[in-house]
């Protein structure tokens, strides 16, 4: 059993400690840049805001609280090295390009090794591996010569093979504070208040500019070699798609969200089997990153308004509950394709107008967008479809006008 008897806190609001390795971020070599260290047991050590696990870190407080883990426990990273090696890339060190993951998370046993044998607990904030993946569209597309077994990427029985990698956000503060056009000082503040004050640093430690926010991170699937997604000649199939539970998990038919993942998969295998490559990240931003409550109160405000749930009250209905459209933001999310190292995205299976801002603005090539076919969108996701291409997301067909949109109507709650 650990020791959690009462203690002196150890407080690391303030500056004191020795011992704690710079981090320079953007440096052009791993050793200059120096490792993320958010070790809780060695509070001297520390150099960032915040600890390793992302939203996961309020569990392992819940397992040291009960015993079940100690504090003093540091993973053993014997055998658990990347299947797959990706990157260094020139963005890695780039700090305009990247600055919320650690390009170096998933190598940090090999580039750190010589500060984790002098005693420093550095963790992976990246983990990459292999899979097979087997869905039933994709058996379906196989079944109806869609697609085609080639052994390599698809097997006869519906598997797909893919390189996958979980990463933990990582945020360089003054990087994270520019792509938001506020200053740094004022970003420190507010995720200080509007946390309730869970990391006094932010506040108190202007010396430490990275900070491993407790939120949900992202996962990459990749088919075909992971090295070609580097590489603008070779054609990329890819996806950016953020998590909702309803419809990616449980087949809630209200969004298109399952459906353009798996007709993003779909693509992403065909594409691969043409010699390309494809890739599908998935970011843990919950029904627009306002969370599934929010989400579920505004599905019942849809349905209960009067006149029912029609596409002209689609945005506005989400408005009145979270008192904004959308909260993903996605000025962070090209970050994980610089990390792949992509310049060129050939196919990108996506409507979202932010998307395709964010990627573009960010200095990657868009070729094709590819939306989802007609024949895919569920029976009462059409109020989402069209109120989202009448306010400007992407479709290769016709935009309904304001009378049009009143007459889109989806299911009531009974
Ligand atoms: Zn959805």
């Amino acid at each position: 059993m650990p020791d959690t008897s009462p203690r002196h806190i150890r407080l690391t609001s303030h500056a004191g400690g020795y011992g704690a390795l710079p981090i320079r971020w953007g440096a052009p070599t791993a050793a200059e840049r120096g490792p993320i260290v958010g070790t809780t047991s060695k509070p001297s050590h520390r150099n960032v805001i915040g600890t390793h696990s992302g939203s996961y870190s309020v569990y392992r407080a819940l397992a040291v609280a009960a015993g079940a883990l100690s504090r003093e426990h540091k993973p053993d990273l014997t055998n658990t090295s990347p299947t797959d090696f990706i990157g260094p890339y020139p963005q890695w060190t780039d700090p305009a390009r990247i600055v919320s993951l650690d390009p170096w998370g998933a190598r940090v046993a090999e580039v750190f090794a010589g500060e984790i044998a002098a005693g420093y607990d550095i963790r992976p904030t990246i983990a990459v591996t292999k899979a097979h993946v087997i869905l039933p569209e994709v058996i379906d597309a196989l079944q109806k010569g869609r697609l085609k077994a080639d052994g390599t990427v698809l097997t006869p029985g519906g598997a797909a093979m893919v390189t996958k990698a979980a990463i933990e956000p990582v945020w360089w503060l003054p990087g994270v504070a520019q792509r938001f056009g506020c200053s740094e000082a004022d970003l420190r503040r507010v995720l200080f208040e509007e946390t309730g004050g869970m990391y006094p640093e932010l506040v108190t430690r202007s010396d430490l500019e990275v900070f491993l926010p407790p939120i949900g991170g992202l996962t990459v699937y990749i088919f075909g070699n992971p090295q070609d997604l580097a590489n603008p000649q070779v054609e990329l199939t890819a996806r950016v798609h953020d998590e909702c539970n309803g419809s990616d998990v449980f087949g809630s038919d209200i969004c298109t969200c399952r459906p353009y993942l798996t007709h993003a998969i779909e693509e992403c295998i065909a594409g691969a089997q043409r010699g390309g490559v494809g890739l599908v990240a998935y970011s843990r931003k919950e029904g627009r990153a306002l969370g599934e409550v929010t989400k579920f109160l505004v599905y019942n405000a849809r349905k209960r308004q009067a006149g029912g749930d029609t596409a002209d009250q689609y945005f506005a209905r989400t408005e009145c509950v979270a008192g904004v459209q959308d909260m993903r933001f996605q000025e962070l999310m090209p970050d994980v394709l610089h990390w792949l190292g992509v310049k060129k995205i050939h196919r990108l299976v996506s409507m979202s107008n932010m998307k395709y801002d964010a990627i573009t603005q960010s200095g990657i090539e868009v070729g094709e967008r590819v939306n989802i076919p007609d024949e895919l969108i569920p029976a009462d996701a059409k109020v989402e479809m069209e109120a989202k291409v009448a306010a400007g997301y992407f479709t290769p067909g016709h935009v309904p006008d304001t009378d049009e949109l009143k007459q889109v109507k989806g299911r009531g709650l009974e």
